[in-house]
C-alpha cells in the first residue's frame, strides 16, 4: 500500500472521494483550513491512499485508510501525546471519519498507543461525507485547547504513570 502525504491542498480529494458531490470535498477542504489554522505546529500534514479509494473489501487486512493526519501535541523524554484524524472505511464498506486522542503506553506489557478519548463518525444517509469532517475537525480543534500534558490524559483514563510499577 502507497500512502502519499502533503497538505490537503495537494491530495487529489475527488479520486480518493468518488462517491462524494464537489459541495462535500469542498466542506473538506474548508474543515481542513480550520485545523491548520488552530494548530500551532504548523499546517497538519495529511497521508492517503489512492488504493483505498474504492471500498477493498472486509477481508483485507488492517483498517483501509484513505486520508489520515497524525498531530503531535506533546513529545519529549520518551513520552508523547498526539491526536489523529482518519477517513476510512468500516468492515461493512461504510465510510468513517474518526478523530482520536492518542497517549504513550507505560505498563508493564506495551501496549504502544492508547485512545483515550475519540469521536467516530459514519458517513452516509443523512451524514454526509462533509457533514462528518466538519464534525470530527470541530471535536480535534477542540482537543488543541485542552491539556498537552499526556500524563494527565493516563490520570483521566486510569493507565499507568511512567517509572510506576
Ligand atoms: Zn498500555
Amino acid at each position: 500500500m502507497t500512502m502519499t502525504s502533503g497538505p490537503l491542498s495537494a491530495a487529489p480529494l475527488d479520486v480518493l472521494f468518488p462517491g462524494a458531490v464537489l459541495a462535500d470535498l469542498e466542506r473538506i477542504r474548508q474543515a481542513a483550513g480550520t485545523v491548520d489554522a488552530a494548530c500551532a505546529s504548523g499546517p497538519v500534514v495529511w497521508q492517503w491512499s489512492l488504493d483505498h479509494a474504492v471500498f477493498p473489501g472486509a477481508e483485507a487486512p488492517g483498517v483501509p485508510e484513505i486520508l489520515l493526519a497524525e498531530i503531535p501535541l506533546y513529545d519529549a523524554d520518551s513520552d508523547w501525546l498526539g491526536l489523529e484524524f482518519d477517513v476510512e472505511w468500516t468492515e461493512d464498506g461504510t465510510l468513517n471519519v474518526c478523530v482520536a486522542v492518542g497517549v504513550a503506553c507505560w505498563c508493564e506489557v506495551n501496549h504502544g498507543t492508547h485512545y483515550v478519548d475519540s469521536f467516530n463518525l459514519p458517513a452516509g444517509g443523512r451524514t454526509s461525507l462533509g457533514d462528518a469532517f466538519e464534525a470530527a475537525a470541530s471535536k480535534l480543534i477542540g482537543w488543541f485547547a485542552g491539556p498537552r500534558d499526556p500524563e494527565w490524559w493516563r490520570n483521566r483514563a486510569a493507565l499507568p504513570s511512567p517509572g510506576v510499577g
